[in-house]
């Protein structure tokens, strides 16, 4: 970080306790396109995504990941309040474990349908959770439902997102597909060894973190997968991002090749500090 960055920073964070530091690309000039990405690159990698909590089946599932990487795609008022004590303890839990979490979006809202200033609202009430419970700013998104649109793309650009995340595969819990469909999933990933693969799962279920999580690890794990995060599963993919994408520069490529194999920091550089206290802004 340059130095006059880290005093920009300090100054904005000793004068705004609670609110997250604002650092827009916009500010220096054009915004670089976020990138929407729906699978891994590297084929012998899978990354198990998890949506729509805090929904209080996080402890469950880190357990049954033990040791191994998951994403997580928050959202602040959707099933459960994310500032619920029980839903700030596991928030800090998975971060805490080396879990990737990202922003689903405030109300898990279908993107495609809100006004250009609704979208922005949605991210800056999510991004002042992240503030307040973790001292960090996500850059990386995976749109509800799948559904995108011109104003979720700027906003993303203008925000400084990196990524919206969609999905390879999905084990159908959010359709009440039952837990032998989603197993059937997991089994027929293994078979396809070596190939990528982006798997949608939901937070939300118990079955999924007690009956197909625990299985699908152990088919993943016969078949040869490494069960890593979103971040990690990119390497190539960055690289070609990197070369293709005109707002870039050669020192940012060089960077992006060099870290390529271990993944890209999916938080914002610029904004960090510490998890904060509770106090009365503390609400959904
Ligand atoms: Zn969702």
């Amino acid at each position: 970080m340059r130095f006059s960055n880290i005093v920009s920073v300090t100054a904005v964070l000793a004068s705004l306790a609670s609110a997250v530091p604002t650092h827009r690309c916009g500010d220096q000039g054009a915004c670089p396109k976020a990138h929407n990405v729906d699978n891994c690159y590297n084929p012998k990698q899978i990354a198990l995504t998890f949506d729509d909590g805090p929904a209080g089946f996080e402890k469950d599932i880190m357990e049954a990941l033990g040791d191994k990487k998951a994403t997580f795609f928050l959202n602040g008022c959707n099933s459960q309040c994310i500032y619920d004590e029980e839903n700030v303890k596991q928030i800090r839990a998975l971060h805490a474990k080396g879990h990737t979490l990202g922003s689903h979006g405030w109300t898990h809202a279908n993107f495609s349908t809100l006004s250009y200033d609704q979208t922005h609202q949605e991210f800056e009430k999510m991004e002042q959770a992240f503030w307040k419970i973790l001292g960090l700013k996500p850059l990386y998104f995976r749109a509800p439902y799948g559904e995108t649109g011109d104003n979720l793309m700027r906003v993303l650009a203008e925000r400084g997102y990196k990524k919206n995340f969609l999905w390879s595969d999905n084990v159908g819990d959010a359709d009440l597909c039952g837990v032998e469909y989603g197993k059937s999933v997991y089994e027929n990933i293994a078979k396809t060894f070596p190939a990528p693969h982006m798997v949608l799962n939901h937070a939300t279920y118990e079955t999924t973190a007690k009956e197909i999580l625990p299985y699908a690890i152990c088919e993943l794990e016969d078949a040869g997968y490494e069960i890593v995060a979103v971040d990690t599963c990119l390497g190539e993919y960055l690289i070609h991002a990197a070369r293709t994408d005109v707002h870039r520069s050669h020192v940012v490529f060089l960077l992006v090749r060099l870290i390529g194999s271990q993944g890209e920091w999916p938080y914002d550089e610029h904004v960090v500090g510490e998890p904060q206290e509770r106090d009365e802004t503390w609400v959904c």
